[in-house]
């Protein structure tokens, strides 16, 4: 496209309300499982502009349910406006984490700073950065745009917008390695049946195994099993959890394109960039169809520059709490788009637990294919409304205040501040 037309298309998206592009516009992945759109009309967010006095956080908390122990993090407002989100999945054992450097980072400062507080935690605090620090970070960041919505009265999709797709189609996670590949493969048809999904995805190989199995022959079995059962209309992922090492990652690749599988993910162990990298150039050259995924454990902004830059992965999955919240996400985001990768969070929960990431995803250019949602339903005992669940294989983005989730105020008479 020359650069007159360019330009003329550019000026006629900005002539169009942002609000339109959320009317009736349902993506789906398309034969390669893309999920895009031809330019990126999104500004940057900037929470100055939505707000015309300071939103100051009184306070920022981390609570336990009594019941189920789930995890929450508060933060409440001067006005009294809460943030709320469930808190990571390592935020039990975070809690010093946040008492540390949450607490003093956000307590008293202006939530519209969000980003340049996070700068900050970057800088100032990088000594201690690591995934335990950014998940007890980026799960209070993600209360603070709770916060931020509910004050404003705006969906989050609003501040990130404009929504691309209202639907996001979702695959069923199974996250067990401890059953048989029968018994994993009954429940995932259970799962099927009751959700209308069209994708599944099931871990492989054993958990940063050096090219070990949990069972002999579990691996195999299972793809081949799942291909089976549910015919090529279901598209299959496999999850390798760093089980392999380039040579052995390659002979698992050819196997996977043989019963049709999609996607790869973290083939290799994750910190080993070099390793990752040969295994995703010895696919490519192969021609193989299956696409490489990876970065759920990965938060330095550096590193993902690395990641994206020579190519490692063709689908990323920065995890929105581990690599630091929405504000490091969209960077991230940024850097692959540079690189034309494709964009599929890690976000291994269900319920109101995946509200963020719809919002992430319904906002993304380069999202790609289906997302997770876990097959085994977490035990949500805090009284929530709407309740998410997927219709005919989508979830439907809420679209309320923050992330659209409203919780009962009694929740916390049942819980623990910690
Ligand atoms: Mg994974």
């Amino acid at each position: 496209m020359n650069i007159n037309r360019r330009d003329m298309l550019l000026a006629a998206l900005a002539a169009i309300p942002a609000s339109a592009f959320g009317q009736g516009i349902v993506a789906r992945p398309d034969r390669k499982g893309r999920l895009r759109f031809p330019v990126d009309p999104r500004p940057r967010t900037d929470f100055h502009s939505f707000f015309d006095r300071p939103v100051i956080i009184r306070s920022a908390e981390q609570w336990v349910t009594r019941d189920a122990g789930t995890p929450l993090i508060r933060v409440v407002s001067a006005d009294g406006v809460e943030g709320i989100v469930r808190g990571s999945t390592k935020a039990k054992e975070t809690f010093e984490f946040f008492r540390l450097f949450a607490v003093p980072r956000f307590q008293g400062a202006d939530a519209r700073d969000l980003a340049g507080l996070i700068g900050r935690a970057a800088r100032e605090d990088y000594e201690f950065a690591g995934l335990p620090f950014w998940s007890a970070i980026g799960q209070v960041e993600l209360a603070i745009w709770d916060l931020l919505g509910k004050t404003a009265q705006r969906s989050c999709a609003d501040f990130l917008g404009p929504i691309l797709t209202e639907n996001i189609p979702v695959y069923m996670s199974s996250n067990a390695r401890d059953t048989s590949p029968e018994a994993e493969i009954a429940h995932l048809g259970q799962r099927v049946a009751e959700t209308g999904v069209r994708c599944v995805k099931v871990k492989i190989g054993r958990r940063m195994g050096y090219n070990s199995d949990v069972s002999p022959g579990r691996t195999e079995a299972i793809i081949s099993g799942l291909r089976k059962t549910f015919g090529d209309a279901m598209t299959i992922y496999a999850d390798a959890n760093g089980a392999y090492d380039a040579g052995k990652g390659l002979e698992i690749a050819a196997m996977l394109e043989d019963y049709g599988v999609a996607l790869f993910e973290e083939p290799c162990p994750f910190e080993d960039f070099e390793m990752n990298a040969q295994l995703s150039s010895a696919i490519r050259k192969r021609r193989l169809k299956l696409k490489v995924a990876g970065g759920e454990n990965d938060y330095a902004l550096e590193r993902w520059r690395w990641l994206t830059s020579h190519r490692v992965f063709d689908v990323i999955q920065p995890d929105l709490i581990y690599a630091g919240g929405i504000f490091r996400n969209l960077e991230i985001m940024r850097m692959a788009r540079e690189q034309k990768l494709l964009y599929n969070p890690h976000f291994p929960r269900n319920g109101a637990d995946i509200a963020p990431m719809l919002h992430l995803c319904a906002t993304a250019p380069d999202l790609w294919g289906f997302q997770e949602y876990r097959s085994r339903e977490s035990r949500l005992d805090f009284v929530h409304d709407p309740v998410l669940k997927p219709v005919d294989g989508f979830v439907r983005i809420p679209k309320g205040p923050g992330w659209g989730i409203d919780y009962d105020p009694a929740i916390w008479k049942n819980a623990d501040r910690i």
